[in-house]
């Protein structure tokens, strides 16, 4: 019988909580004549439908095809119960029940109906920084705890007032269930404080600020997930002041752009980029620079650019410049300040004022980079507007939690088949990272209601790096470590969904410890998830002088390098000019002393990078390498440099002698990258031919490089003799390329092979 009324039990799993599922749930019971209830739970979301036969069926049917910006549907369960009678549907509260995984939501940036709003004079929101609705805001920057409900964020302190009550009550209005809505009349606000005390309120400090951008001041304002520090980014004594202030000589400051017109102006924008600046996750986007912003962006032909995402920013373009410098909150290298007794702490011999808001932040989450490959984004730091979503699916049994490196470091929770990958963390060579890495592992067992006794830690296998001493007196159900190298390539395998196959793997990158305890980082490795991977190549080992003190000092890796060839030339004189220490550290290099053993790749480019010029201490992580690469793209095309069995020592003799001959520089730095392309993609081709393998997986910090990529996967496609199936050459997208995609590739290791 079509018209026999029915009732049906409907389990929802997947992103399903804090994307306006609810809502929308209500409005098709409405528009189907349902009667009954949905709720959020511990697993996702239930609800109840009562009807005829048809419209249960039909209802059931929209739910299935529901289409919202960042839901995800996992699965679908539908069992017939027994009818409650139920005379309308309601949204009921949230339900705890019995322990299951509901992803967390991401934050989303202001939607375009809020920013209408946001400039309509006589809306009851008009020109309100906390503005927001169903579709946009924060939401893992502010969520306590789950399920999503109001009460679980950081919006608790502030109860509805009548008129935002109304809207949350209303199906057929666009907040209806917003959890963090809030007008002027009843939620937070912001304030300006300088010497101090506060200076303004309301809509006035947002003024003040931006004037004050203006006028070459210095604020730190608290956004979506931290504190920035802003100044206009056209004022060259300002951002001179931000860099002295903040420690920070010379990377890159990211900019924020008032419009998307406005960042055209300043970089070029293709329609990849343009959609990754307009999505909801707004990240920094890497583009090529269009004009040169002295101070800003340092020797670099890319430019780290955003568009607002805050209500507030909007609000702020009012009045400030627009384009303007907005990083992180921090000192050189510390963590991103997230509360206000911290940031008024930290970042008051930085800023001439502070702009604060009242909402608190329930947890750290910077801004995301991402640049774009061949149309396609890869990311460089993942955070806000990525994290903590799901990266892949895998078919666990116990938890896994993987602690990644010691640099750029994020951890993966893998659990109930799901791999989350929490946000960028940073450096753990510095005391407040490592709390704050703290505070991650145990924010994401708390969230996922984990005891530390259920899971399982993976670490790296250096023995001295703050991750794995922090394993070791974890107390989990066990511990594994996986090697660096190994992870990097496990990393792209886990993202592609290659369980089984085996592939050979191209690592790449500045250090990792290697199985033999020698510092590796360009290896070849055969092998795939279930078998692991063997050492296949690598670059012919060199000297290390002085170990990792040798990354920030390319004249020092360069000793190591040198001092295995012979009739070097005086290097202190033009064109080289290294300084005259130089020439001790190649003695002591010459006779073993405080030498260690490497493979870098990283040190090879630095050693490349001195010769070329770059006879300075870097002032941040892979500086060196960044500065060859752009130095290189400055260049036509070039034959590439020979190079014998993976042996740099022709290469780098060539260098010297061209460079003697007067060769241009970046003539010399493009044969290098290509060179060195031409002489990895032989090796992987021959690798593959004797596995018979049709992949090649390439990962590590130095595939950052456009350009040595871009040569890698035309070297294989050139040298292909088609004797054999062609190769696929694939990497990272989801996760970072360098070390922040480390944990994902430990965590999948450590699956597979227990
Ligand atoms: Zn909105
Ligand atoms: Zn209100
Ligand atoms: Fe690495």
């Amino acid at each position: 019988m079509e018209n026999e009324e029915i009732a049906q039990r409907i389990t929802v799993t997947g992103v399903v909580q804090g994307v306006g599922f609810r809502p929308m749930v209500a409005r098709l019971a409405d528009l189907y004549g349902i009667r009954g209830w949905v709720l959020n739970n511990s697993v996702g979301v239930e609800i109840h439908a009562e009807g005829t036969k048809t419209q249960v069926a039909d209802f059931v049917h929209e739910i299935a095809q529901a289409n919202l910006p960042m839901l995800r549907l996992d699965n679908i369960q539908v069992t017939h119960v027994a009818t409650g009678h139920w005379d309308d549907f309601r949204i009921l509260a949230s339900k705890h029940n019995h322990q299951g995984i509901v992803p967390l939501p991401v934050d989303l940036s202001v939607c375009e109906s809020c920013v209408e709003e946001l400039r309509q004079p006589g809306n009851r929101r008009y020109g309100y920084p906390y503005i927001n609705c169903t579709d946009c805001g924060p939401r893992f920057s502010l969520i306590v705890a789950m399920p999503f409900d109001r009460p679980t964020t950081t919006m608790s302190a502030w109860p509805l007032c009548a008129a935002c009550q109304a809207e949350y009550e209303d199906p057929q209005d666009r907040r209806y269930h917003a959890e963090t809505i809030c007008c002027p009349v009843c939620g937070p606000s912001y304030a300006l404080h300088a010497e101090g005390r506060c200076l303004a309120q309301g809509p006035r400090s947002i003024e003040v600020v931006g004037r004050w951008l203006k006028d070459g001041k210095i604020v730190a304002i608290k956004g979506i997930g931290g504190f920035h520090l802003a100044c206009d980014a056209e004022n060259h004594a300002a951002v001179a002041d931000l860099r002295e202030r903040k420690f920070r000589k010379e990377r890159p400051f990211a900019v924020m752009a008032r419009d998307i017109e406005t960042a055209r102006e300043y970089a070029h924008l293709t329609d990849a980029h343009e959609a990754l600046l307009e999505s909801s996750a707004r990240p920094i986007v890497l583009a090529p620079a269009r004009r040169a912003l002295p101070g800003v962006n340092p020797e670099c032909r890319r430019l780290g650019i955003m568009l607002p995402y805050a209500p507030l920013h909007h609000l702020l373009f009012d009045h400030a410049p627009p384009l303007l410098v907005l990083t992180s909150g921090n000192r050189s290298n510390e963590p991103i300040a997230y509360q206000d007794e911290d940031a008024f702490d930290r970042l008051g011999g930085i800023a001439d004022a502070f702009l604060m808001g009242q909402r608190p932040i329930a947890r750290r989450v910077d801004d995301s980079l991402v640049a774009v490959r061949h149309g396609r984004p890869m990311m460089l730091r993942r955070s806000r507007g990525f994290a903590p979503q799901r990266v892949l699916r895998l078919p666990t049994a116990d938890p896994i939690l993987a602690l990644g490196g010691e640099l750029k470091c994020a951890v993966t929770l893998l659990v109930d088949g799901q791999a989350f990958v929490s946000q960028h963390l940073g450096d753990l060579d510095e005391d407040r990272t490592r709390q704050a890495f703290h505070e991650t592992v145990k924010d994401l067992l708390t969230i996922h209601r984990l005891d530390s006794t259920e899971v399982t830690l993976v670490h790296d296998l250096h023995p001295q790096y703050y991750s794995t001493r922090f394993a070791a007196s974890f107390g989990g159900k066990g511990r594994v470590a996986v090697q660096h190298h190994h992870a990097h390539v496990a990393s792209v395998l886990a993202e592609h969904g290659i369980f089984e196959d085996q592939v050979v793997g191209v690592a790449l990158d500045g250090t990792g410890y290697g199985s033999d305890g020698t510092v590796w980082g360009g290896e070849i490795f055969v092998g795939g998830l279930q078998k692991g991977f063997k050492r296949a190549a690598s670059l012919r080992p060199a000297k290390l002088l002085g170990g990792d003190a040798a990354a920030s000092f390319p004249v020092q890796a360069a000793a190591g390098y040198l001092a295995e060839l012979n009739g070097i030339p005086d290097l202190t004189r033009t064109p080289f000019r290294f300084p005259v220490r130089a020439l001790q550290m190649l003695e002591m290099a010459k006779h073993d002393l405080h030498c260690f053993v490497t493979t870098s790749a990283g040190r090879l480019f630095d050693a490349a990078a001195a010769l070329l010029g770059f006879v300075r201490p870097m002032t941040y992580e892979g500086q060196a390498a960044m500065w060859l690469e752009n130095l290189a793209m400055e260049s036509a095309p070039q034959e590439p440099y020979p190079m014998d069995n993976l042996d740099w020592a022709p290469m780098l003799s060539r260098i010297i002698s061209e460079r003697l001959e007067g060769r241009a520089i970046a003539e010399i730095a493009y044969a290098f990258h290509a060179g060195l392309a031409q002489e990895l993609a032989r090796s992987a081709l021959l690798h593959c031919r004797q596995m018979s393998s049709k992949i090649i997986a390439i990962s590590g910090g130095a595939f950052q490089n456009e350009l040595l990529t871009d040569l890698f996967s035309l070297e294989i496609e050139r040298q292909w003799s088609g004797d054999f199936p062609r190769p696929r050459v694939i990497s990272n997208e989801q996760v970072p390329v360098n070390d922040g995609g480390l944990s994902l590739g430990q965590a999948a290791l450590a699956e597979f092979q227990r």
